[in-house]
C-alpha cells in the first residue's frame, strides 16, 4: 500500500521567517497520480521536497502506508523522485545511469541487468543503452532519469516539473508517455507543475495551491466545471474565466445579474435555481468561461442573455478564434469562436452569455456562492 497522508504539515525555511506551507491536509489514495499545482512560489516543491525527506517538516506529519516518515531519512523512504534538470551522471552510458541505483543496493548484477533492460524497453530507450547522456536529446535524457527511477520499483515516485526544460511538442508527447507509464506500472505518482495544461491531462486528482494553503483538491473536470474560488477559476482554463462585478436582484419574478449599463437574466429552470435565488439583493463576481460566450452581429440571436459591445481585437488559435470584446465593463470579456469568422475591431456584437453556465463568487474573498 501506498498511501500518503499530510497531516496539518506547516514549513518556516527558518525559526521567525513566515510559514511557506500552511496547514496541509491531505490524503493520497494507493495508485493515485496527484498534480500539486499552482503558480511560481506557491510551496509546491517544499512540500514535494518535505514529502521525499529532502525538507525538514516544520510541524503536522507525513505517512507513507502506516509508517510516520517525519524522522526517517529519504533512502529508507521506498521513493524516487524525478526532477527538471535530469542529474543524470554525464561520465557514464545510459546503462550505468539506470543501473547506477541498484548497484549502491548491492544487487546481484544479472537482477540488475534484467532490470534495466525491463526498465529500457518500457521507456523505448533500448538503442541507446551504451550512449552517454551528451548524446541524447532532451527528451530521451528524461526518459533515462524515468529509467533510473521505475527499476528502483519504489511505492512513489515523486516528480518536481519533470518536462519544465522540453520544448512544447516533446512536453506533449512526454505527457501521454507519462500517463501511459503511470497505467502501466501503478505506481501512486506525486507530480508538480506550474502548468495547469500539464494537471488537467495528466492528474486522477488535482491539488490547486496559492500561499502555501490549498485551494481546493479535486478531479481535473470538477476543478474545471466547479471551480471553489476565483483563484482556481481564473487559473485553471485558457484563456482564463470572465469576471464581472455586479448585483443579483429581483424584478417581478425575474432573477437578474445586473452590472454598469446591462442586465444578464437567469433562467429559472437551470439547476441551481434555488442556490442563486438565496443569492437576490447581494453584490456578487459573475464569472463566465470563453466557450460560454457566444457573439452575433445579429441582435438577439442565439440562446442566452444578449449584451451589446464592440470587439477590440481578436487572435486566431489554430481550431479556436478568441475574441476580446469591450462592454464597458473594467475589463474586457473574451469569447472562444470558430475561426473562420473575421471580427474587424470596433465591430459592434450582439454577445451571447450562457447564463446555465455563469458561477457566482462573493467579490470579497472570491468564495463560490451558488
Ligand atoms: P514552488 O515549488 O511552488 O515554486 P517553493 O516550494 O519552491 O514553491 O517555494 C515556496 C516558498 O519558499 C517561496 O517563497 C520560496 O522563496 C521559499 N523557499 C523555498 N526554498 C527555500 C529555502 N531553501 N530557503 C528559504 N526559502 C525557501
Amino acid at each position: 500500500m501506498s498511501r500518503v497522508t499530510l497531516n496539518q504539515v506547516c514549513k518556516q525555511y527558518g525559526k521567525n521567517k513566515p510559514r511557506v506551507v500552511k496547514h496541509f491536509n491531505l490524503e493520497i489514495e494507493d495508485k493515485e497520480f496527484v498534480v500539486f499545482v499552482g503558480p511560481s512560489g506557491c510551496g509546491k516543491s517544499t512540500v514535494l521536497r518535505m514529502i521525499a525527506g529532502l525538507e525538514d517538516i516544520s510541524e503536522g506529519e507525513i505517512y507513507i502506508g502506516d509508517v510516520l516518515v517525519n524522522e526517517l531519512p529519504p533512502k529508507d523512504r521506498d521513493i524516487a523522485m524525478v526532477f527538471q534538470n535530469y542529474a543524470l551522471y554525464p561520465n557514464m552510458s545510459v546503462y550505468e545511469n539506470i543501473a547506477f541505483g541498484l548497484r549502491l543496493r548491492k544487487m546481484p548484477k544479472h537482477e540488475i541487468d534484467i532490470a534495466v533492460k525491463r526498465a529500457a524497453r518500457v521507456l523505448e530507450i533500448e538503442a541507446y543503452l551504451d550512449r552517454k547522456p551528451m548524446q541524447l536529446s532532451g527528451g530521451q535524457r528524461q526518459r533515462v532519469a524515468l529509467g533510473r527511477a521505475i527499476v528502483r520499483n519504489p511505492q512513489l515516485f515523486l516528480m518536481d516539473e519533470p518536462l519544465s526544460n522540453l520544448d512544447a511538442k516533446l512536453r506533449a508527447q512526454m505527457r501521454s508517455e507519462l500517463i501511459r507509464l503511470h497505467k502501466q506500472l501503478g505506481v501512486t505518482t506525486i507530480y508538480v507543475t506550474h502548468d495547469q495544461t500539464e494537471a488537467m491531462t495528466m492528474a486522477t486528482r488535482v491539488v490547486v495551491m496559492k500561499d502555501g494553503v490549498i485551494q481546493q483538491v479535486d478531479t481535473p473536470e470538477e476543478i474545471y466545471n466547479n471551480p471553489a474560488n476565483t483563484f482556481v477559476a481564473g487559473f485553471i482554463g485558457s484563456p482564463p474565466m470572465n469576471f464581472m462585478d455586479g448585483i443579483l436582484e429581483e424584478h417581478g419574478g425575474r432573477l437578474e445579474f445586473r452590472t454598469n449599463g446591462f442586465a444578464l437574466e437567469i433562467p429559472r429552470r437551470i439547476a441551481k435555481a434555488p442556490a442563486v435565488d438565496r443569492l437576490a439583493g447581494r453584490s456578487v463576481t459573475l464569472g463566465i468561461r470563453p466557450e460560454h460566450v457566444g457573439v452575433d452581429d445579429a441582435r438577439d440571436a442565439g440562446q442566452g442573455a444578449v449584451i451589446r459591445g464592440s470587439v477590440i481585437y481578436s487572435e486566431l488559435m489554430g481550431a479556436d478564434r478568441f475574441v476580446h470584446l469591450d462592454v464597458r465593463t473594467p475589463a474586457p470579456i473574451v469569447a472562444r469562436t470558430a475561426p473562420g469568422r473575421m471580427l474587424p475591431a470596433e465591430s459592434p456584437m450582439s454577445i451571447v452569455i450562457d447564463m446555465q453556465k455563469a458561477l457566482f463568487f462573493n467579490p470579497e474573498n472570491g468564495e463560490r456562492l451558488d
